[in-house]
Formats: C-alpha cells, structure tokens, sequence
C-alpha cells in the first residue's frame, strides 16, 4: 500500500492473534517492524519468522529489519525503555499500532478492583502512555505519524460481564478523537481498527467448540468471525498514505456485527 515502505512500526502485544497479523502484514509491506512482547522473547520467533518471510521470501537480507522489545504496557517505565529503544535502533516511529489488551469476565457487582484496574491499564492507559511517548518523539524530530489504535464492536456495544473492557474500549473512542484533534495540524493521523468477533487465543472458549462457535456466528449478520489478517489490512490501509486524509475515525471490521443483526427482521409490524 502507498507510503508503507520504510516505514518503522511498533506494534505492542504482537505475537499472537492480531497484533501477530498485523507485525506480518506491515513487514510485507516493507515496514521495519519492533515486535513488543511482555513475556519471553522465544514468543517473538514465529511472528519474527513469518513476517520476514512474508516480507523478503528467499532473499537473505532485503532491507526490512524486525526489532523484538520487550515491555508490559501497563508499566510505564516499560513504556518509556521500549519507545526509546526502537527510536535508538530504527531512528524514529512512524506507526503506532495500539494493539496489547486483555479481558476478564465477572459481574459488574463482584468485580475485584484489581482485575477492573489492570484492564483498564493495560487496554486504555497503557494505549494512551504509548501514544504519549511516541508523539514526543515525533514532534521533537518533526516528523508525520500514524497511531492505530486497536479497540473493539464494543466501544459502542455494551458488554455485561465485561464492564472494564467495554469502558476501556468506550474510553479509546475517545482517546482516539482527542489525540487525532489535538496533534491534526502537526502532521500525526490517529485513527482506530473497532474487530468484531475475530479468531485468536483470546476467544479460545468458543473458537475450539463448534456449539459455542454457531451461537457467536448466528449474531453475526455475515455468519462468520472475522480472521486475524483481515483486521491487519484495515490497519495497513489506515497506516498507508492511501488514508492520507482520515483522522479521528474507528473503521468497525466485524462482517455487520455493529449493524444489529438482532433487527435483521422486524420485530413488528
Ligand atoms: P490475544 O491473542 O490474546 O493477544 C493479545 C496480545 O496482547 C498478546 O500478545 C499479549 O501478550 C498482549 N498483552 C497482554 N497484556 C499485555 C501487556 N500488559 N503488555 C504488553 N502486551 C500485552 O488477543 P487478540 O484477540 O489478538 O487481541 C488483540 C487486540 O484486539 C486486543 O486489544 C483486543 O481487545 C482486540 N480485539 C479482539 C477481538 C477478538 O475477537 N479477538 C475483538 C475485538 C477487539 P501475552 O501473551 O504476553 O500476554
């Protein structure tokens, strides 16, 4: 896509569902990719190996280089140690793509105010100390900048149960709108990729159980989850120059979820 070549990309959480997908598609867009991990940096090989593969085939060196950096994004001294690292090694941050997030299930009435606090750390204030740390960079070297933030159908669908990961996804649609007015004339789009029901490890309850999987799929006006890939082409699309004039929006990629599938026939007449 246009604009994507060169570019140097950060993407946190990225080994493993779409944050995975979306370090592949950027390195086969020729983007330099810095792979953020929380745990051990073996998690790193597969997405390091796929994405180079993807991005360069058989040729040894093709000029597109993969950067592991550790970092839990709910720790702001991470924040800091990881942002000034790719900047050190790559030069600079062009993309941001906010994608490291977590879920816990609960009533809204039992909810421990330490699991409430992590998520909302991790998926909200996590999102925001990147952001913050990566326009520094890019104002002090003045330079244009994309942030992608990865949020979810459930910045506008509310969740029961889930009542911190739908505030952190409600409080991203506005993290995203703040931050793409804020910094419009200073050259930095912010934008937001909203998955609906996606395939990755963090659904693993349903997406290895056939009977749990045809009750999602049959609230899905396109009766079916989305895939990991599709949800990186809209981020390749939002991080192109090909988006050059779109800023503040979140791009819902969910096959209609966000349509209401429940009034895909009246309810009277
Ligand atoms: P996933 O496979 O569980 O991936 C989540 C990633 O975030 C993992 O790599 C995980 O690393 C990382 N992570 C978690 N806590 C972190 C922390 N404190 N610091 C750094 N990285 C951390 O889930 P996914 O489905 O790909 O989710 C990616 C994003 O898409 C999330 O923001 C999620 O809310 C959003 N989303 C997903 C769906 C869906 O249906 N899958 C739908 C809507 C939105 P570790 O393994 O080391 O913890």
């Amino acid at each position: 896509m246009k604009g994507l070549k060169g570019k140097n990309a950060l993407i946190t959480g990225a080994t493993s569902g779409i944050g995975q997908a979306i370090a592949i598609r950027l390195a086969q867009e020729g983007c330099n990719i810095a792979i953020n991990y929380r745990k051990s940096v073996e998690d790193v090989e597969d997405t390091e190996e796929m994405a180079m593969q993807k991005a360069c085939g058989d040729i040894d060196n093709c000029g597109v280089k993969s950067l592991p950096v550790q970092g839990d994004v709910s720790k702001e001294e991470d924040i800091i140690r990881m942002v000034n690292t790719v900047v050190e090694q790559f030069g600079s941050i062009d993309l941001l793509i906010n994608n490291a997030g977590i879920q816990t299930e609960c009533s809204s009435h039992e909810i421990d105010t330490q699991d409430f606090d992590r998520v909302l750390s991790v998926n909200l204030r996590g999102a925001f100390l990147c952001a913050r740390e990566t326009i520094k960079h890019q104002l002090a070297q003045n330079r244009q900048g994309v942030i992608i933030n990865i949020s979810s159908v459930h910045e506008i669908i509310p969740r029961p149960m889930y009542v911190s990961y739908s505030i952190s996804k409600g409080g991203m649609e506005n993290l995203t709108k703040t931050l793409a007015l804020e910094y419009a004339g200073r050259g930095i789009r912010v934008n937001a990729v909203a998955p609906g029901a996606t395939i990755t490890p963090i659904n693993q309850d349903w997406v290895d159980n056939p009977e749990k999987k045809a009750v999602v799929e049959s609230h899905i006006p396109m009766s079916r989850a989305g895939t990991s890939e599709e949800m990186a082409a809209a981020v390749a699309f939002l991080a192109s120059d090909e988006a050059a004039y779109i800023t503040g929006q979140t791009l819902f990629v969910d096959g209609g979820l966000t349509l209401y599938a429940d009034f895909r026939e009246a309810w009277s007449a």
